[in-house]
């Protein structure tokens, strides 16, 4: 890989972000304002991995190529695991591969069912919202999710911040939780793999987990074809970093680094975390190809 220096000082390496959101799931900006957001932050290679659709993807490649700036296709499918969830990234999956698309759409449905069942909860213990007012949050064709609750809730003034919604109504262990649809891990794997794709386990040891993510999971998740672990998230401390690095050398899998940006949603920052040039050149070379990176500008690596 050729060095690269860019407009953005004496950096000789590219910044490369490889998971962020936008308005076709729960981030608070659109495909394009994403990406101009990560020029604007001096990310050279932006990957768009919004929950479980690829809405975003087109509005995303057009802005890159404007932009400058290398655009991953990629998804974060939501998978179900005993009681806890599991994030899988799939970057440059076919989006026109059925049994993936069947299944992205499937968890979609099961979204908008459970949202209203979990805001029909609150209402019945007096948290003063409407269903209407969640769907007003969703953009079109968008993939709905807890935070867009928190929105509505923000709108009406109830809250300041989507965080403030998490620690007291949203949370995982809340009464009004309600789940979703959602693939076993080791199904999504191959699915991503038969779309094409290149499946990375997102921020595998966040610390809000149960605890249920076990090394023998993640081991069948890697016979099944997993390419690697996000790593480096701000979900990580040292301890979750030492765990991936030695799971990493065990099973012969990649590390790698992102930001999960959420636009105003999240404090995550573009380019708090990435990956490196070589990691990325083999995430991209464990493709089928179906989906191309889309390289642009004279940014790209
Ligand atoms: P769901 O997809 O409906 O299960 O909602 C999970 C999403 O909520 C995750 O993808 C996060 O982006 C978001 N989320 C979780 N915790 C928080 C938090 N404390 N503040 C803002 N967003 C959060
Ligand atoms: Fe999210
Ligand atoms: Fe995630
Ligand atoms: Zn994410």
């Amino acid at each position: 890989m050729t060095p690269t220096g860019t407009a953005h000082g004496a950096r000789t390496h590219p910044v490369i972000d490889l998971h962020a959101h936008s308005t076709a799931s729960d981030g608070t900006e659109t495909p394009a304002e994403l990406v101009a957001a990560a020029a604007e932050a001096g990310v050279d290679v932006l990957a768009i991995t919004d929950h479980d659709t690829v809405a975003g993807w087109d509005e995303a490649a057009e802005a890159a190529r404007v932009r400058g700036v290398t655009l991953v296709r990629g998804i974060e499918i939501s998978c179900a695991w005993r009681h806890s969830s599991i994030h899988l990234l799939g970057y440059l999956t076919d989006a026109a591969d059925g049994p993936l698309a069947l299944e992205l759409e499937r968890a979609r449905e099961s979204r908008s069912t459970r949202l209203e069942r979990m805001v029909a909860l609150m209402a019945a213990d007096g948290i003063p919202l409407g269903y209407d007012e969640v769907l007003a949050q969703v953009g079109p064709g968008a993939t709905p999710g807890r935070p867009h609750i928190a929105d509505a809730l923000i709108a009406n003034g109830t809250i300041g911040h989507r965080d403030e919604a998490f620690e007291s109504w949203l949370g995982n262990d809340s009464p009004y939780y309600v789940g979703h649809y959602a693939p076993d891990p080791v199904r999504a794997v191959e699915l991503v793999r038969s779309a094409g794709g290149v499946p990375v386990i997102a921020h595998p040891f966040t610390r809000t987990r149960t605890g249920v993510l076990d090394d023998a999971l993640i081991e069948r998740m890697r016979d099944a074809g997993l390419v690697g672990l996000e790593a480096y998230h701000r979900d990580h401390g040292p301890e979750e970093v030492a765990r991936a690095t030695a799971l990493a050398g065990r099973l012969g899998l990649l590390l790698t680094g992102a930001s999960d940006y959420h636009g105003a949603g999240k404090r995550n920052r573009l380019a708090e975390n990435t990956t490196a040039p070589e990691v990325f050149e083999a995430l991209e070379a464990a493709s089928t190809g179906v989906t191309e990176v889309l390289r642009s500008g004279t940014s790209s690596p």
